[in-house]
Order: C-alpha cells, then structure tokens, then sequence
C-alpha cells in the first residue's frame, strides 16, 4: 500500500527511475579531469549486495512506482566485472519475471565505459544476450592528441586512444545511434574544433559536450572555448555536416533567461548503491568521488531509504540555490551545474549552494551559439539544405535524471 508519506519519492511517474550500480572502484585508466579522486582496487560489489538491492527495489513499489526503469553500471570501468554484471542482470530479469512486475521488458541497462574491454569476449557474449535493453556510450574524447591528454593508463601514463579507436566500428555496428560524451577541460580547450570533426569523422553521429563543473578554469579560458566555437560553428555549416551530425554544444534553446524553476539533474530522485550497499541520492555523493565532503548516504540495504535524508534533495530547484546574480542572469537559460560539485565545494555542508565556476564558459559558449544559429539560418535559406537528424538528443531544458 502507498504510503502518503512517502509519495514525494515519486516526482514524475513517467520518468524512468534510475538506479545505478557501483560495481567497482577499479579502473585502467587514471583520467585527469575524473571526479573519482580516490578511485582503488579494494572496492567490490559483492552478488549478493547486487541481490539484496534489486529485492528491496521490487519489495518497495511505493518508493519505485516509476513506469520503466534504467540500471545504470558504472564504476571505475564497469566492464572489469562483467561477470558480476551478468549475473545481476539475469537476477533483475528472473525476478521481474517471478513477480509479473511492471517493469518486465520495461528496462534498460545503461553502460558508460571506456571501451578498452569493448571487444573481450564475455562483453560481448552479454552485449548480443541483452542487446534490445542496452544502452552502451564509449567515452573518446576526440583526436588522439586531445583524448591522450587526459584518458591515461594509470601504471604507464600512457594515452588509451588507440585501445580505445579499435573498439568504435564493432560499438557503431552493434548501436549506430550511439552517442559520445567529451568533457572539456583547461588543457583541452585548444583540440575542440579538431576533435568534434574527428568523432563526425569515426561516424558517431550524436557528440555530446560539456565543460567539467568544478573550478578549473583559467583567465583567458572563455575566450579560447568561443573561438574554438566558432571555427567549429563555421567547419559544420560550411560543409553541411549538420545534415548527419549534431554537436550538444550548438542548442538553439540556451542563452535566454531562464524562467524555468527546476533543478537541473535527478540527484535524489534516482538512486545509485555502491559496493558495501549503501544508498546515495547520485554516484557523486559517494565518498570515493568526493574531495572534502563526507558522503551522504540516504539508506543501506539493511533499513532501507531513510525518507528525511532524501527530502533536502527533493527541495532543490533553481530558486533555492541559485545567487541573486544567477537568478537575474540574461543568458541563464542552458547555465548547468552539478549537485555534487555543488555540496563538495560548498563552505558548509549545504547542497542548497551552487556553484558558478562555469559561468565565463556558458557565457561563451552563448555567445558561439549565437553565431552557430545565425549563420545556420542564413545558409539554409540559401542553399534549402536542413538537418535530417534528430535533436531528441539536445535538449537542455528536460533533462533526464542523469544529466551529467
Ligand atoms: S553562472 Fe553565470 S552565466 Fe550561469 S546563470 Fe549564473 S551568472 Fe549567468
Ligand atoms: S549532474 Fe547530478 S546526476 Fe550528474 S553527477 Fe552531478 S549530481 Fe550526479
């Protein structure tokens, strides 16, 4: 029975829940711009942590009433426990099965690797199992010269790119619509224009792009990134690769003043457990990815969620964190932040602070935007050639619960 209490828990009942299992603390590589900073091999989860979690999930319809769901992997790099994931995945399916629940063939399991595995065997024997409910998104960060400044192997420093390219024409093969996902940070800037045309180049179709959140930034950053844009900006329209292509950076929505009052991820309405079973409202309130803060755990295998320490997060939105500055800005619309990045660099334990180290970047990256639709405009009128791909990706106004 549906405890009125509780009913908070479920925002939007057509939002897919998220849950996201930490697997492992383990990974090959050591990534500059990572927010794992103390990722390790000790961390495990166990089969049977996995289990318990998936039972109270099912046991527990009125915290998880959503109509579908998303399993997300993630660690380190998931693919190291493959056989633990398997095993998870046939565990969900058997007892969705055994329990006629409202998610059976209403699921997803949701990858983000760093594909180095991508082509081992037991991967693959689980991606052709399950290949109808998989979402897999491989991270490369654009040419090698801009990839190898950050994807590095941890025990020799050297760069993954070339690991990492081997594995893309089996990935398009197996989902031609998938997508990648670039971050941008300091030392990258400079590659951007490069490494987008690059991924077009591979055939990855969908480049998803975002400045990291935390304070990394440097004088002179914005106007690097801007000029990059626009040198971008003018590569795709000049040699109509918006036909086939889409690039998450150039949004026709952002850069107006946002008068939507929502906060802007899913931290607190989705769940992540890692590997002792512990209940988070996000994997980056998880000690391992946090710099200063202790972590906030909202529950364990044991108890169960505990409703109070879930309420702070379900309060959030635009209004109750932003500055007066950031309530008034112009071109706010598109302005993201983290909730974690927010509670580790707040100066007290609040998660009601946001922070702006990204400002400069999302005022320039308006300003390339400006030109980017401009200049797009006027060439289709011109030439009649529009895009014939679809933005269903690129939409910053609703965002999943995942939005990082
Ligand atoms: S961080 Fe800067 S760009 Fe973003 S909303 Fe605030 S003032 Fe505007
Ligand atoms: S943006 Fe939100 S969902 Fe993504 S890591 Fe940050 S807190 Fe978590």
């Amino acid at each position: 029975m549906k405890d009125p209490k509780l009913s908070w828990w479920n925002y939007k009942a057509t939002t897919p829940k998220t849950i996201t299992f930490i697997v492992t603390k383990d990974c090959q590589l050591a990534c500059k711009y990572c927010y794992l900073v103390a990722k390790n091999t000790n961390g495990r989860m166990s089969l049977e942590t996995a289990k318990k979690t998936v039972d109270y999930i099912l046991d527990n319809p009125n915290f998880f009433n959503e109509k579908s769901v998303s399993f997300d992997f993630i660690g380190g790099e998931p693919f190291l426990e493959i056989d633990l994931i398997d095993a998870i995945c046939d565990y969900i399916k058997i007892e969705l099965y055994k329990r006629n629940h409202p998610w059976f063939n209403k699921y997803t399991f949701s990858f983000s690797t760093n594909g180095i595995n991508y082509n081992n065997e037991k991967v693959q024997n689980f991606i052709k199992k399950n290949i109808k409910h998989l979402i897999i998104g491989i991270t490369i960060d654009g040419t090698k010269n801009k990839h190898d400044l950050n994807r590095i192997y941890k025990n020799s420093g050297k760069g993954s790119y070339d690991d990492v390219v081997a594995n893309i024409p089996l990935w398009l093969k197996q989902f031609p619509q998938a997508n990648t996902k670039v971050t941008l940070s300091s030392e990258d800037l400079p590659y951007v224009c490069e490494s987008v045309l690059h991924l077009f180049q591979l055939g990855i179709h969908y480049v998803f792009m975002n400045c990291v959140f935390e304070d990394v930034w440097k004088d002179g950053d914005d106007v690097v990134l801007e000029e990059q844009l626009i040198k971008l900006a003018d590569a795709i329209i000049d040699n109509e690769l918006y036909v086939n292509n889409s690039c998450s950076i150039f949004d026709e929505k952002i850069g107006k003043h946002n008068i939507d009052n929502k906060n802007w991820c899913g931290s607190g309405k989705m769940m992540a457990i890692d590997c002792d079973g512990n209940f988070y409202p996000c994997n980056r309130f998880v000690d391992f990815s946090l710099r200063d803060k202790k972590p906030r755990i909202i529950g364990n295998i044991n108890t169960g969620i505990d409703p109070n320490k879930v309420k702070p997060f379900l309060l959030l939105d635009l209004k109750t964190q932003s500055s007066e500055k950031c309530l008034n800005c112009e071109v706010s619309k598109g302005c993201a932040w983290c909730q974690g990045e927010n509670y580790d660099s707040a100066e007290t334990d609040t998660v009601y602070k946001r922070s702006t180290a990204i400002c400069l970047m999302h005022k320039a990256r308006v300003r390339a935007n400006n030109y980017y639709w401009n200049k797009l405009y006027m060439h289709i009128q011109k030439s009649g050639k529009k895009n014939s791909i679809s933005d269903n990706n690129n939409d910053t106004t609703v965002f999943s619960q995942n939005a990082c």
